[in-house]
């Protein structure tokens, strides 16, 4: 059996007595995939956030590569291995594609010392890497602001794994794309996930059935099932959550 990358155990996070997670329990193992879906409220939101740091545990343990997560700040996990990309991109619309990647190549050194530098030989074939990875390699020297939102999302993927994550987290990536930048999209997790672990929350069940080995749903702040896209789909507790029967 492979190794888990992340364990959380017993997780409630309670905000003024409210919990929005309630005795979570999830793994998951290096290099999977993972999609977590469940309605809006269950408590897919403030998952990510506490396993970013952004949200402390009340009770229980969120443990990455063998690490307890507790009270260590957001940059720190970061710093550990654990990248996420929001639901709306956050790319420099004034700096090229190359540019981007660049500057996420080299985010401990700063954005001017970075845009002002010649760009080392090493440098040049990451970013050449990651073009091709991302599949924009005819835009490299396009204005971010130019690309479409399919693109603007798969550059900043890009820009994620440019500081070499273990573990990718991403939030909705296909809310308002196209269908085929929806593929696009789905075809560059697939891609991903044979060198990186990953969870991607997503509303989206033509996608979700795209790229899911492994479905997790939330309901409720809690696990309410896990297993292939089929499995869930027929299972009796998520059709009554979604449609309330
Ligand atoms: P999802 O992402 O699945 O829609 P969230 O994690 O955003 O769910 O929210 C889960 C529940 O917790 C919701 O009922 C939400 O209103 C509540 N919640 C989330 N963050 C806070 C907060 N900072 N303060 C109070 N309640 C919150």
């Amino acid at each position: 059996m492979n190794e888990r990358i992340l364990e959380i155990e017993n997780l409630t996070v309670s905000f003024d007595g409210f919990k929005a997670l309630n005795d979570l329990n999830f793994s998951l193992e290096t290099g999977e995939l993972r999609v977590v879906i469940g309605p809006n409220g269950a408590g897919k939101t403030t998952f990510l956030d506490t396993i970013t740091g952004k949200v402390q545990p009340t009770e229980g343990t969120v443990r990455f590569k063998g690490r307890n997560l507790r009270d260590r700040k957001e940059h720190e996990i970061a710093r550990l291995g654990i990248g996420r990309k929001f639901q709306t991109p956050r790319v420099y619309l004034n700096l090229t594609v190359g540019e981007n990647l660049d500057l996420a190549c080299n985010r401990q050194k700063g954005v001017f010392q970075t845009l002002f530098k010649k760009p080392t030989h090493g440098d040049r074939l990451t970013v050449a890497g990651l073009l091709e990875t991302i599949g924009l390699t005819p835009k490299v020297d396009l204005k971010a602001a130019l690309l479409s939102h399919g693109e603007k999302q798969r550059l900043e993927i890009g820009m994620l794994v440019a500081q070499s994550p273990d573990l990718l987290l991403v939030d909705e990536p296909v809310a308002g794309l196209t269908d085929e930048e929806t593929e696009n999209v789905g075809n560059l997790l697939l891609a991903l996930a044979e060198s990186h672990s990953i969870i991607v929350i997503e509303h989206d069940m033509e996608f979700v059935r795209q790229i899911a080995r492994r479905v997790s749903v939330l309901h409720q702040g809690s696990l309410l099932c896990e297993g292939t896209m089929d499995e869930v789909q027929n299972d009796r507790r998520v059709i009554e959550v979604y449609l309330g029967q």
